[in-house]
């Protein structure tokens, strides 16, 4: 592209050129006769000579034609008598002619009674054609380069530095309304409040309502984040301020930290307005992941984003949305108070939202009355609103090209198929004995936390693959905020973060990779309660050399300066074995008793993808109150306190 640009470029400027070149020969090229000195002297005695313009280099004179036959060679005589006439007089013509070093030039002048006068050589045409419009076409060309070349190395970027206007896509209405987004109804409830304040920011700050400068969307590529902001933006009917992180990140340093500058001055202009920043992670990375050095430009960038989302007055009514797939990367200055500390995560959607979205992309085409969108619905689990999209206008570009009247649901059938056998390719589908596999893991993981007094309660079950590692999650709320945890609280903790595993174990009689964030987290939790908290009885009330956390970062851990003895080491890794073991025991026996609801939940979740509060309180009571399966004691009986 860079290449292919920069020959056109060439092209240009050969083109202009050519053309300025043309334009002077022509333009100033004499309209008149030259004549060798000597004529001019021949003339000037012969008194023929009226008047004359004694330049630097030539004399411009206009002379009297007549009788100047005989004094002139007859080619000469008849070029000038050819000339244009003058206004003045039908016998006047001009010429012109080489001045030559001649000091009686001025006296003979005057006594042949010719009005002269000196240079007036370069009239203003000539000057302006000569300077004037060959320093505007190379400005216009500089700023032709400016504006083509911000995106590309090269040259076009050495020039445009700082000057970020041409990246910065403005979109004064974006158009896209709410009700173009669906499926996604948390996430637009959360924005709600910021469409409000747009809409009217005098209000909010009369009433002292606090408004976030900056609201971090997270989710999975494709799920409409970007849709999301535009939505913000046109319902507040207010400008969409758009520009991607990686854009920012340029070859030279302080390219980066000028845009961020020229951005929120241009969003400060336009207040009150939206600013996008799409892919954040690009450019806030945590500063020294990458190792030696880092990267300079990029933490400058970063730096100076920081620095304007502090300066600037949120109460103006600029807003700013960015968002993310990767939020675990980010440099934590990013999410403080102040900055992004308001989260958004967008989930891919579930049956019921695939649906939705479906029926919003379905809107512009003709259906066959055969199309049922909630089977497609129903197919689809795992895509994003952008496969959606894809879907419908694959098979509206089937249909059309089998030559059909309306789309019908072979077409849409095909185009499934088209977009998993893409999706799958990169990795983004489960196949229906994994999608078991998590209902069983979750399951797990939320009837351990129910069956527990001191875990949190179960908010949402979801098997949506979100994010990349991730296949299902299990969402807890805490019934309040906790700041100090019991030793029994604690081993509840531990125990739901086995009960994933312990499922899996129970039903297939074997185990699957999708545990292993759940055993780091439990091996850590069981690391902290022998080591920090003093919670083993073997070690006592001591506590060791805090594993450094990298909870948030994922920087390499540093070599650990160890201040205890091996024997010591020994007995905690002991300790810590001790501790999830006999977590593993207590879970196992939870789970083995209540097998009946396990396989309950697991089948809904199967069938609805994700269960939430009031359908989970439906099942365990109808579990309750019907514990005939196998063995299935009441299930106040599995809430025994754990050892
Ligand atoms: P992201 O920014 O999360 O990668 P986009 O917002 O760019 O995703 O989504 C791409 C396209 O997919 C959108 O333009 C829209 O057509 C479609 N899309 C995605 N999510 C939704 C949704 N929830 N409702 C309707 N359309 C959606
Ligand atoms: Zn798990």
């Amino acid at each position: 592209m860079a290449i292919k640009q920069q020959t056109m470029l060439w092209y240009w400027v050969a083109m202009i050129i050519l053309v300025l070149v043309l334009a002077q020969s022509y333009f100033l090229k004499p309209q008149t006769t030259t004549i060798p000195y000597s004529d001019f002297k021949t003339l000037l005695a012969a008194g023929k000579v009226r008047e004359a313009t004694v330049g630097r280099s030539t004399i411009d004179a206009e002379i009297d034609i007549q009788g100047t036959d005989k004094l002139l060679p007859a080619a000469e005589y008849h070029a000038i008598a050819a000339e244009s006439r003058t206004q003045t007089a039908p016998e006047l013509r001009q010429i012109v002619t080489d001045r030559v070093q001649d000091p009686q030039l001025t006296s003979e002048l005057q006594a042949a009674h010719v009005r002269f006068s000196g240079s007036v050589q370069s009239t203003w045409l000539s000057t302006l054609l000569a300077w004037v419009l060959p320093i505007a076409v190379i400005m216009l060309m500089w700023g032709w380069l400016m504006r083509k070349g911000m995106g590309g190395a090269g040259m076009g970027s050495v020039m445009g530095i700082g000057q970020s206007k041409a990246k910065v896509y403005v979109e004064t209405a974006t158009g896209v309304r709410f009700a173009d987004v669906a499926g996604i109804d948390e996430a637009k409830a959360e924005l709600e409040e910021v469409v409000q304040f747009l809409r009217d920011p005098q209000r909010f700050r009369r009433l002292g309502g606090k408004i976030p400068k900056g609201v971090l969307i997270v989710g999975a590529p494709g799920t409409g984040k970007t849709l999301l902001a535009k939505a913000v933006a046109g319902e507040a009917g207010v400008p969409f301020l758009s520009i991607s992180g990686s854009e920012f990140v340029e070859m030279f340093v302080g390219v980066g930290a000028a845009r961020v500058r020229d951005l929120f001055a241009q969003a400060q202009q336009r207040a009150p307005c939206i600013i996008f920043i799409d892919e954040l992670d690009a450019l806030g990375k945590a500063r020294g992941i990458t190792g030696v050095g880092g990267n300079d430009e990029r933490e400058q960038t970063l730096n100076q984003l920081l620095v304007q989302m502090d300066g600037f007055d949120s109460q103006r009514g600029v807003i700013i949305l960015a968002a993310t797939n990767r939020p675990e990367i980010l440099d934590p200055a990013l999410l403080r108070p102040g900055r992004f500390d308001r989260h958004v995560a967008v989930d891919r959607p579930d049956v019921k939202g695939r649906e939705a979205i479906l029926k919003v992309h379905a809107k512009g085409v003709v259906l066959a009355p055969d199309v049922d969108l909630a089977v497609v619905a129903a197919k689809t689990p795992g895509f994003a609103g952008a496969d959606l999209a894809n879907i419908i206008n694959e098979a509206a570009l089937h249909a059309a090209r089998e030559g059909k009247t309306a789309v019908q649901m072979a077409d849409l059938e095909e185009a499934i198929d088209r977009v998993i056998a893409g999706l799958e390719k990169r990795n983004r589908i489960m196949n229906p004995k994994e999608k078991e596999t998590v209902a069983y893991h979750e399951s797990g993981h939320a009837l351990v936390a129910e069956s527990r007094p001191h875990a949190d309660r179960v908010s949402k079950i979801s098997i949506i693959p979100r994010g990349i590692a991730a296949l299902g999650y299990t969402q807890q709320l805490p019934t309040e905020e906790r700041y100090l945890l019991k030793r029994s609280e604690l081993l509840d903790r531990l125990d739901v973060l086995l009960g994933g595993r312990v499922a899996e174990e129970l039903v297939y009689g074997d185990v699957s990779t999708g545990a292993q964030d759940d055993l780091r987290r439990a091996t850590d939790m069981a690391r902290h309660m022998i080591t920090q908290y003093g919670m083993s009885e073997r070690l006592g009330q001591v506590t060791f050399d805090a594993p450094r956390q990298g909870a948030f970062l994922a920087v390499p851990e540093m070599p650990q300066q160890v201040t205890y003895s091996e024997e010591t080491a020994r007995l905690i890794d002991e300790e810590i074995a001790r501790l999830i073991r006999e977590s593993h025991e207590r879970v196992t026996q939870t789970l083995s008793e209540q097998r009946g609801t396990l396989e309950a939940l697991a089948r809904l979740l199967l069938e609805k993808e994700v269960v939430d509060r009031p359908a989970l309180d439906a099942l365990l009571k109808a579990a309750r109150s019907a514990p005939a399966a196998a063995g299935t004691p009441p299930a106040g009986a599995a809430r025994a306190a754990p050892a």
